[in-house]
């Protein structure tokens, strides 16, 4: 790497962070109107999305992960059940909170020690659909059942009736025009959040948006900044973080990713957003939802996964 020019030094961050994203779609599509009916390709199988999208229910048996965070699905998922006293799951009509028992067995623990913090628990947003798979909207990623959008809001004290859980929108921790994380909403709760999950060790990375990482990275100090190597910026994530487990040990068919660089992740990389940062503005970046992406293109586990009855 030494021997790149920092505009390709840069520009293979990018390719990098590409690759192994799995980020959320914007905020704003969470309270997203229902799907339109399946509309099939030009050869009229629907796409991969709407095939997994249509199946409620999980398989049974043990719990396997098969492909990767974007190109992936997963069996013997559970269901995070949506209203316990230390959280609450945002939208649980989009019937996506589905994952592998590690991830939910992380939200447990994480939702308790915030608790035990002083912050009453969390808001949950999408985990993934029974049987994973590509989503027909807001991810590229959320197919393997361990990947979970948590809102940076912790639990109010009031908590929300069912019809507010479709409606809430939790607010956004950023100042995007002035590129810093707002000092009235992003404190102590926030950072609470954040280090606690980043220091689980089923937890590989951690997306938010890049002033967010920047606060933590002012606010961390020496010797106590091993936690922020997991904490990587992205665009998007202004009010949720994005957390990404590691492929489980027994799952042999799921694909992962490399290990976050060394070191905190404070220096030129995430200085490089502040230097571009074509990513703040609306519009520039606009999402786009694999839906095109075809059954054939996830592991045959996959495609079996979705002919199976549920046991
Ligand atoms: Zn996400």
């Amino acid at each position: 790497m030494t021997a790149l020019s920092k505009p390709a030094r840069n520009a293979l961050i990018t390719v990098a962070l590409l690759a192994a994203l799995a980020a959320c779609g914007p905020v704003g599509e969470v309270n997203a109107p229902p799907r339109p009916p399946v509309v099939g390709d030009k050869d009229g199988n629907p796409p991969a999305a709407e095939q997994f999208a249509a199946v409620a229910t999980p398989t049974s048996g043990a719990p396997q992960v098969f492909g990767s965070y974007t190109r992936g699905c997963i069996a013997g998922a559970e269901r995070l059940p949506t209203d316990t006293p230390h959280w609450q799951v945002l939208n649980p009509s989009r019937n996506r909170a589905w994952g592998h028992p590690a991830l939910l067995a992380f939200v447990r623990t994480l939702a308790d020690n915030i608790a035990a913090d002083g912050y009453r628990g969390l808001l949950i947003g999408d985990l993934a659909q029974p049987r994973g798979g590509p989503l027909p909207s807001d991810h590229n990623s959320h197919q393997v059942g361990l990947d979970a959008d948590i809102w940076l809001t912790p639990l109010p004290q009031r908590r929300f009736a069912p019809p507010e859980l479709e409606t809430y929108e939790p607010l956004s921790m950023v100042d995007l025009p002035r590129l810093t994380v707002m000092a009235d909403r992003f404190g102590a709760a926030q950072v609470a959040i954040l280090k606690r999950a980043a220091e689980a060790p089923d937890v590989e990375r951690i997306f938010v948006s890049p002033p967010i990482k920047q606060a933590l990275c002012k606010r961390t100090a020496p010797g106590a900044r091993a936690w922020l190597r997991k904490i990587r910026p992205w665009r998007g994530h202004t009010s949720h973080m994005h957390v990404r487990l590691a492929c489980p040990t027994n799952s042999m068919d799921c694909k992962p990713q490399e290990p976050p660089p060394e070191g905190d992740g404070c220096g030129e990389e995430l200085q490089s957003w502040f230097k571009d940062t074509s990513w703040t503005i609306q519009g520039s970046t606009p999402y786009q939802p694999e839906t095109a992406l075809k059954l054939e293109a996830l592991p045959t586990q996959c495609q079996k996964l979705l002919t199976v009855e549920r046991g």
